[in-house]
């Protein structure tokens, strides 16, 4: 037989219920049915923002997978977007795009992870191209380098959870 525990809300009302999440000791009374189980007041009231950015290991491994995607596949975009006008405003879009695939990969969760990976993923393209100047003795373009930045913040920016 299981042991009694005492609500931690009510010390004198024996449960043998506690929260999914905290795992103190819940009475009938204090006990909130959520779509992860029985949770206590406090932790079934959690704001969606709060619990952002806790990514499981197979959502990270997801973002992983999105991000290299995006590093192959930007290669060759960015390569385009640096010979277009309106390179700093194709950056942006295209950068927030990424960032968009690699929160949806990882299960919209957002988090400083999926915006780390999203923000790496779309600067290696950049540096790829932005390093050919460097390896023949000469500097990256500044605007070049603003475009880099400009999709870099945007694809960080669709990670963060409103
Ligand atoms: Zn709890
Ligand atoms: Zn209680």
């Amino acid at each position: 037989m299981a042991e009694m525990m005492h609500c931690y809300r009510h010390p004198n009302r024996e449960t043998r219920v506690s929260c999914a999440t905290c795992g103190r000791p819940i009475c009938t009374e204090c006990m909130r049915q959520t779509e992860v189980g029985i949770k206590c007041p406090d932790d079934a009231r959690l704001p969606r923002s709060a619990r952002a950015g806790v990514m499981k290991t197979n959502q990270i491994l997801w973002s992983l997978l999105a991000g290299v995607a995006v590093v192959l596949v930007g290669i060759p975009v960015v390569s385009l977007i640096l010979s277009l006008p309106f390179q700093w405003l194709l950056s942006a879009a295209a950068g927030y795009g990424a960032g968009t695939l690699i929160n949806r990969a990882g299960g919209r969760n957002g988090g400083n992870i999926a915006i780390a990976i999203s923000a790496v993923a779309v600067a290696i393209p950049y540096l790829v191209w932005l390093a050919q100047p460097v390896i023949s003795g000469g500097s990256p373009s500044p605007f070049e380098v603003g475009a880099m930045i400009f999709a870099v913040v945007t694809a960080g920016l669709a990670n963060r959870q409103l």
